[in-house]
C-alpha cells in the first residue's frame, strides 16, 4: 500500500553541492525541533552534515502499535538511506570508504540528554577496513568501533554500561597506563574484540533471534539492521522513565513522539586540528551580548557536554594554530543566526580536520535574568518589538529572579569555588546520590545534591534537591543546562572536591576538610562559591530589567493583578512587587498563637460572660491587624474575608486528647485534672463533623455565631475610621465566603451595614465599605445573577469551586487517585495548580451571570491559580477584572496577564 504521509524528510546538500532540503524551521512537530533546524540551517547555506530526518508522528505510531513499524516506512528509510549514500559518493558499511552515520533523537521540544543517541553506525569488521585506510589512522579508526560497539550495546541493547568500562579499565591496567588516549591501535583492536564477546554473552538470543549466527548472537555486521535497531531504541527512548519525568515537569505531552535524524558523521576527534564544541550566542545566565561556551580540541561529541574532560572557553577557539578560520567563521554564524531566529542561539558544532560543520541549533534556554536581559537588548537592537520582548520572558521563570541569595552582611569561609552556572542559593544537607536526595526531600529535609557531574538517571534527585553542586562539567554540561532550565541553583566544576559517591563523603584537596553526608552545605550559583554550614540567605528586590519587563507588561495587560496577603509585612512586599491591592485577606492566618486560645474560650465555653470578654479580646487583636493592613496598602482595596474554616480546626484534635488522657491515667494523674480533660475532648468531639470541608465553615458560621462577623466588620470599621482620621485612605472591603444561596449574603450583608453604620455613628466619620462575596460553590455560580443583587464583588475561590465541581478533595489531591488520573491522562492537568476549563466554565458563567444581576460588579479569582500563568490566559478569557495571588508570584501574573492580553489582541 502507498504512503499517504511523508515520513521522512532529506537535508544538506547533494553530491553537485545543491540545496536538497524538504524541511525547515516551522515544522518543529513534524521534524522535532533539531531536525527542523538543521533544516533550516542548510536552507540559510550554513555547513550542515547531510542527512535525513525520521518524522515524530513515526515515532508515535510506532509505539501505539505495540513498536510495530507502519506499512511501507522502513522502505522509505532505505530509500533515504541510498539517496544519502548517493549524495555523499559513499556506502554505509563499505570496505573501501565507508560513510558513518549518527543517529539522535529530538524531540519537538527541547529535552536535552533524555533520549537517545547512537554515533559512527555503519562500522562493521569490512568497514573498519575503510576507515583505516581513508584516514590511515588505525588508532583512530579503532577507537571508533569500540565506541560504536560500546553505546550501540548500552543505549540500542541496554546492556550495563560497566561491562565496557571493566573492560576498558582492565587493558589499561594490563598496559599499565592511566589513561584511555595512551592505548594503542592494537589495544583498541583487542578491545572491539572483547567487546564483541560481552555482546555476545549478555544479550539474549530469545530477545533478538535475527542476530544468531552459528547458533551464537554476534553484534550486527549489517548495517540495515544497526540503523533499524538504532532508529527503534530512539524511538523506545521517548518513553524511558527519564523522559517521562522530564515531560511531565516541563508540561510536555506524551503524545508528541520524537523524530529521529539519521546524519554523515564529522569527527572531531581527527588530531589537533579537530575540535568539538556546544555554544550559545549570548551569555545565557545573563544575557550579555558575549559568545559563550566551551570547546575541546581532538574530542568526539559527547565528551564536552558529559564533563570528562574539563573544556577551553570557546572566546579562545580563534587563538588556536589550525582552528583559526573555523573559529572566525564559527563566530560569523553566530550573527547569521541571531539574525535569523532574531533570539539568542544555542549551537553544537564540530571541526573536522579544519573544517566546520554545524550540528544542531535551537533557541538557547536561559536563565531568567539572561532572559529578561536579552529581550530588552534585542529590543533596543530593533531586533524584536517592545511586544515581542514582553512575549519572550517566561512568566513562571521569574521565580527563580525571586529565589534566595546569600545575605550580603552574612559572614562566611569560602570552602571552595566553581562555575557560576544556575543563579540562587541554596542551604541544605550534603547528600550523594539522587535516590537520597528524593529520601530526604520525601522526609522533609532541605538537601543539596553532590555528584561528580550528574547525567540524566540524576533526575529526580535535581528536581528533590535544593541546589546542585558537582566537581566536574562546565557551564554546559548536564548538570548546569537542567539546572538552569529548572532554575535550581547550581555551581558546578568545583574541581577541588575529591567526591566519593560510595563512601557519601567529599574531600576538599589541599585542607583536611571532608564533606560527609549530612553536614549542611550553602552554594551560592549566581557567584560560584561553596560553604560548610548555613548561610543566611535573602530574597532579592524588584530592579533593573525585571522592572523594566513588568512596566512594559503593564502597559499591555488588561488584567489586575492583587495579592493574597494577610499580614503587614507580606502585603507591603506585595506592594513593591506591584500589587494592585489585597484581593483576599484570609482573617483565620490572625487567629494563631494566643489569639487560637481566644478563640478556644469562645467556642467551648457556655458563660456568656466569659464569651463576650474572648469576643472582646479578639475584637482589640483585630483592629490593630486590620490597622496594619489598611496602613501598608494605603489609598488601594484590601479585601477581608470574615472568617471561613471549619471551627475544629481552631480545636486541639481530640485524638492527642485521647493520648494524653490515656498517658495521664498511667502515671497517676489527678483524677480532676483527667475528668476535666475528658470533659474538654467530650466537648471538642461534639464539634467533629464527617465532612467537615462540606460543614460548619464559611458564612455558615456567620449565621450561627453572629457576634464572629459582628466583632470583625467593627474591627475593619474602626481601623478604617482610625486611619482617616489619621489623613490616610483606607480602602477595606468586606468578604463573605462560601455562600450558596442569596439569602446567606442578604442576611450577612445586613448584619454589617448595621455594624458599619454603628461604628460610623460613634466614631463620627463616613464609611464607605464594599461587601462582596466569594463564589466557591458551583450553585453560588449558577446563580450568581441573583447573588450580584446584594454583592458589590465578586471574588472567585477556585481552590473551593474546584474542589466542589469535581467533587475532589483538596487537602487529599496528593493521595491515591489524582497521581493515577494524570498518569492514566484521565486528566490532562492538576486541576488545583491549573484551572480546569470545566471548573472555568462556572467562573465565566459567574462573571455574566453577576453582571446581570448587577452592571458595576467587580469580579476578581483569589484561588492559588491566580497566579499560575495557565490559569491566567483562561481568566482574561472568563472577563474577570483582576487575578490575586501569593505575593512572591505577583510579578509573574504581572508579566503572564500581559501575555494572555497580548494573545487575545
Ligand atoms: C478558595 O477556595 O479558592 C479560596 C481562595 O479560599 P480558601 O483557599 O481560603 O478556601
Ligand atoms: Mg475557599
Amino acid at each position: 500500500m502507498a504512503e499517504t504521509v511523508k515520513r521522512v524528510y532529506a537535508f544538506g546538500k547533494d553530491a553537485d553541492g545543491n540545496n536538497v532540503t524538504e524541511g525547515n524551521t516551522s515544522m518543529k512537530m513534524v521534524l522535532g525541533g533539531k531536525g527542523a533546524n538543521l533544516a533550516e540551517m542548510a536552507n540559510i547555506g550554513l555547513p550542515v552534515p547531510p542527512g535525513f530526518t525520521i518524522t515524530c508522528q513515526t515515532c508515535m505510531e510506532y509505539a501505539n502499535a505495540d513498536n510495530t513499524w507502519p506499512e511501507g516506512a522502513l522502505d522509505t528509510i532505505r530509500e533515504y538511506r541510498e539517496d544519502l549514500e548517493a549524495r555523499m559518493g559513499k556506502r554505509i558499511g563499505d570496505a573501501e570508504d565507508p560513510l558513518l552515520v549518527s543517529v539522535r533523537s529530538g524531540a519537538p521540544m527541547s529535552m536535552p540528554g533524555m533520549m537517545d543517541t547512537v554515533l559512527n553506525l555503519g562500522l562493521n569488521d569490512q568497514s573498519i577496513n575503510g576507515l583505516i585506510a581513508q584516514t590511515e589512522n588505525p588508532r583512530f579508526a579503532w577507537d571508533s568501533y569500540r565506541r560504536f560497539i560500546q553505546m550501540f550495546s548500552n543505549v540500542v541493547m541496554g546492556l550495563d554500561g560497566d561491562l565496557f568500562e571493566n573492560a576498558i579499565t582492565a587493558m589499561k591496567n594490563a598496559r599499565g597506563v592511566a589513561s584511555d588516549t595512551d592505548l594503542t591501535a592494537e589495544d583498541l583492536q583487542e578491545l572491539v574484540r572483547e567487546f564483541k564477546d560481552i555482546f555476545s554473552e549478555n544479550v539474549l538470543a530469545a530477545d533478538y533471534p535475527s542476530l544468531v549466527v552459528d547458533g551464537e548472537v554476534q553484534f550486527p555486521q549489517d548495517p540495515m539492521v544497526q540503523l533499524q535497531l538504532a532508529i527503534e531504541a530512539v524511538f523506545g527512548s521517548w518513553n524511558n522513565p527519564r523522559a517521562t519525568l522530564y515531560r511531565k515537569q516541563n508540561k510536555i505531552a506524551d503524545d508528541l513522539g520524537t523524530a529521529v535524524n539519521v546524519q554523515s558523521m564529522v569527527f572531531g576527534n581527527k588530531g589537533n586540528t579537530s575540535a568539538t564544541g556546544v555554544a550559545f550566542t549570548r551569555n545565557p545566565a545573563n544575557g550579555e551580548a558575549e559568545f559563550y561556551g566551551d570547546y575541546l580540541v581532538n574530542a568526539q561529541g559527547e565528551d564536552v557536554v558529559a564533563g570528562i574532560r574539563n573544556t577551553s572557553p570557546i572566546a579562545e577557539l580563534k587563538e588556536v594554530e589550525g582552528l583559526e578560520e573555523a573559529g572566525l567563521e564559527l563566530e560569523g554564524i553566530f550573527t547569521t543566526l541571531e539574525n535569523h531566529f532574531r533570539d539568542m542561539c544555542d549551537i553544537e558544532f564540530t571541526i573536522e580536520q579544519g573544517k566546520l560543520w554545524m550540528l544542531q541549533t535551537r533557541v538557547g534556554k536561559r536563565t531568567a535574568a539572561a532572559a529578561l536581559h536579552i529581550a530588552i537588548e534585542m529590543e533596543k537592537e530593533g531586533l524584536i518589538t517592545k511586544e515581542e520582548a514582553v512575549k519572550r520572558v517566561d512568566p513562571e521563570q521569574l521565580d527563580q529572579l525571586l529565589h534566595p541569595q546569600f545575605d550580603k552582611n552574612a559572614t562566611y569561609d569560602v570552602l571552595a569555588r566553581g562555575l557560576n552556572a544556575s543563579p540562587g542559593a541554596a542551604v541544605g544537607e550534603a547528600v550523594f546520590s539522587a535516590a537520597d536526595a528524593v529520601a530526604a526531600a520525601e522526609a522533609g529535609r532541605k538537601c543539596v545534591l553532590v555528584r561528580w557531574e550528574t547525567n540524566p538517571d540524576d533526575l529526580a534527585g535535581m528536581i528533590a534537591a535544593e541546589g546542585i553542586l558537582t566537581s566536574h562539567g562546565g557551564k554546559t554540561s548536564h548538570a548546569a543546562v537542567i539546572a538552569r532550565g529548572m532554575g535550581a541553583p547550581c555551581v558546578c566544576g568545583v574541581e577541588s572536591l575529591k567526591i566519593d559517591a560510595e563512601k557519601k563523603q567529599a574531600v576538599v584537596s589541599g585542607t583536611d576538610v571532608v564533606i560527609s553526608e549530612g553536614d549542611v552545605v550553602s552554594i551560592d550559583g549566581t557567584s560560584g562559591i561553596v560553604v560548610l554550614g548555613a548561610v543566611d540567605l535573602v530574597m532579592p528586590e524588584l530592579t533593573g530589567d525585571l522592572d523594566t519587563i513588568l512596566e512594559w507588561a503593564d502597559e499591555f495587560r488588561t488584567l489586575g493583578v492583587r495579592a493574597n496577603a494577610d499580614n503587614p509585612e507580606d502585603a507591603a512586599l506585595s506592594r513593591s512587587f506591584g500589587a494592585q491591592g489585597i484581593g483576599l485577606c484570609r482573617t483565620e492566618h490572625m487567629f494563631l498563637g494566643d489569639r487560637k486560645q481566644i478563640i478556644q474560650t469562645f467556642i467551648l465555653n457556655e458563660d456568656e460572660a466569659v464569651r463576650e470578654k474572648a469576643v472582646n479580646d479578639l475584637f482589640e487583636a483585630q483592629t490593630g491587624d486590620f490597622y496594619g493592613m489598611f496602613k501598608a496598602m494605603d489609598g488601594l482595596p484590601v479585601i477581608v474575608r470574615l472568617l471561613d474554616p471549619p471551627l475544629h480546626e481552631f480545636l486541639e484534635s481530640p485524638r492527642a486528647l485521647d493520648v494524653e488522657i490515656a498517658r495521664m491515667e498511667a502515671t497517676g494523674a489527678d483524677a480532676a485534672a483527667v475528668a476535666e480533660k475528658r470533659e474538654l475532648m467530650e466537648k471538642i468531639d461534639s464539634f467533629a463533623e464527617q465532612n467537615p470541608m462540606l460543614g460548619m465553615r464559611g458564612c455558615r458560621l456567620g449565621i450561627v455565631y453572629p457576634i464572629l462577623p459582628v466583632m470583625q466588620v467593627r474591627a475593619i470599621a474602626t481601623a478604617m475610621a482610625k486611619l482617616k482620621k489619621e489623613g490616610f485612605d483606607p480602602k477595606p472591603e468586606v468578604m463573605i465566603p462560601l455562600v450558596s444561596v442569596k439569602a446567606e449574603l442578604e442576611k450577612l450583608r445586613g448584619v454589617a451595614e448595621k455594624t458599619i453604620a454603628e461604628v460610623e455613628a460613634e466614631q463620627g466619620v463616613t464609611l464607605e465599605i464594599p461587601i462582596g462575596t466569594m463564589i466557591e460553590l458551583p450553585r453560588a455560580a449558577v446563580t450568581a445573577d441573583d447573588i450580584a443583587k446584594h454583592a458589590d464583588f465578586f471574588s472567585f475561590g477556585t481552590n473551593d469551586l474546584t474542589q466542589t465541581t469535581f467533587g475532589f478533595s483538596r487537602d487529599d489531591v496528593e493521595g491515591e487517585f489524582v497521581p493515577q488520573y494524570l498518569a492514566q491522562h484521565i486528566l490532562p492537568y492538576n486541576p488545583f495548580a491549573t484551572i480546569d476549563r470545566g471548573v472555568a466554565k462556572l467562573v465565566a458563567m459567574g462573571v455574566k451571570l453577576g453582571h446581570e444581576g448587577n452592571p458595576d460588579l467587580m469580579c476578581g479569582v483569589c484561588g492559588e491559580h491566580g497566579g499560575d500563568p495557565d490559569s491566567i490566559h483562561i481568566f482574561q478569557e472568563c472577563g474577570v477584572n483582576y487575578v490575586s495571588c501569593s505575593p512572591y508570584r505577583v510579578p509573574i501574573a504581572r508579566l503572564a496577564a500581559a501575555q494572555a492580553a497580548l494573545e487575545n489582541k
